[in-house]
């Protein structure tokens, strides 16, 4: 058997070896290193594939998302709506731009913020929410977009863990996750669903006079050279990600695929096992499976019996990772801004009973039986 990996990159590359290969050299040969061509072609394939207007390549999903809010023109002090369960990068922005991060609960059922939480949460100074589809699930949209537009609110989609995610309206519109709200933020992070060599991201939206700013803003607000109009930040997609980005976006629905058809195996595997709950597919999405996290139930001590999962399945050589072990309101990070005043029974609930399986493109069937019989035997005993 091959050596199980959480993300096998290595077995990836292997199979577009020869074109990434050829695409670096071809950069170094041009020594266009900064902006250039492909840089400009990565960012028109992005906007065809997602069908969105505009694509602003950045340097990572962190400063995408800094940039968004940046360009919106919040102030601090404005509350911004976020899930409390998500990757930090999320809300870190937020208090970064000293604004009020207003933590809420997902629903522990798709793992995606709950729009009655986000209902609740809003007040006079409410000026965005960040829904985060988390672990490659849309969070749902519709109900999101219609609380925004009464209440007069950006909405921010975190997509880092969802590119290629489809969201189905309730009138049969079909849209890509990151073309539905104001603006929306993405990760090229090697792990990633379209994962480059290093750090990428992209900012995407359809609002023309939000796309002009948002790119000053990536270019130290600069309007022409050496007119520099807004505060901004340097904040690039490199030429060589992005020439390996070119190559990668063409696959991406095939890597989806592999993904799914994983998830599949993996479902099957623990169907009817009444200590684990198989991740839920919301019928308005499709999951493109970033993570598989599953859900430890009828335990009553999960959090010992899942570090002695983790430690079983690391003697037998299956990695495993616990995503996210402590939400943002509960982090040091955010003591100053309130984050001990919380009470999130569901968030808490999720994080002392959520697991992440390996979930790649590569995993073969002898690697996911192998997984799933470690995980059933331990669990099951
Ligand atoms: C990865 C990730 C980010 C940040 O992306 P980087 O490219 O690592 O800066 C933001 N939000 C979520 C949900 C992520 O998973």
């Amino acid at each position: 058997m091959k050596p199980i990996h959480m993300v096998d990159l290595k077995q990836q590359y292997l199979k577009i070896k020869d074109e990434v290969d050829a695409a670096i050299t071809e950069v170094l040969d041009k020594t266009a290193f900064i902006g250039g061509p492909q840089v400009e072609k990565f960012a028109k394939s992005l906007s065809e594939y997602i069908g969105v207007k505009h694509v602003i390549p950045c340097a990572n999903g962190t400063d995408a998302l800094q940039i968004a809010m940046m360009a919106l023109g919040l102030e601090p002090g404005d509350e911004v709506i976020t899930p409390s369960f998500t990757y930090v990068a999320t809300t870190e922005v937020i208090a970064l731009l000293k604004l009020q991060p207003v933590f809420v609960e997902v629903d522990p059922t798709t793992f995606c913020v709950d729009p009655e939480a986000i209902k609740k949460a809003i007040t006079p100074k409410t000026k965005a929410i960040v829904p985060v589809h988390l672990y490659g699930q849309s969070c749902d949209m519709e109900e999101i977009m219609a609380i925004a537009n009464e209440h007069h609110l950006f909405v921010i989609e975190d997509n880092a863990q969802s590119i290629g995610s489809d969201y189905t309206f309730k009138d049969g519109t079909v849209k890509k996750t990151g073309n539905i709200g104001t603006v929306s933020c993405t990760s090229f992070f090697p792990s990633k669903n379209l994962g480059c060599y290093g750090d990428g991201g992209a900012v995407c939206t359809n609002d023309d006079e939000l796309a002009l700013k948002l790119k000053m803003i990536a270019n130290h607000g600069q309007s022409k050279q050496y007119h520099h109009d807004l505060v901004g930040c340097n904040s690039r997609l490199d030429a060589l990600q992005a020439a390996i980005l070119n190559i990668k976006l063409p696959l991406l629905d095939s890597y989806i695929d592999a993904r799914r058809k994983a998830a599949d195996f993996y479902d099957n595997a623990f169907a009817g096992n009444d200590k684990i709950s198989v991740p839920f597919r919301a019928p308005y999405s499709k999951h493109v499976f970033h993570q598989y996290t599953v859900i430890l139930k009828n335990i009553d001590n999960p959090e010992s019996v899942r570090d002695g999962l983790v430690a079983f399945l690391k003697e037998n050589n299956i990695p495993c990772m616990i995503y996210y072990p402590i939400p943002a309101h509960k982090q040091k990070m955010f003591a100053s801004f309130g984050g001990a005043d919380y009470d999130l029974e569901k968030t808490d609930w999720l994080t002392h009973r959520v697991f992440s399986l390996p979930m790649h493109t590569e995993l073969d069937e002898e690697q996911q039986s192998y997984i799933a019989g470690k995980v059933l035997e331990y669990i099951n005993k």
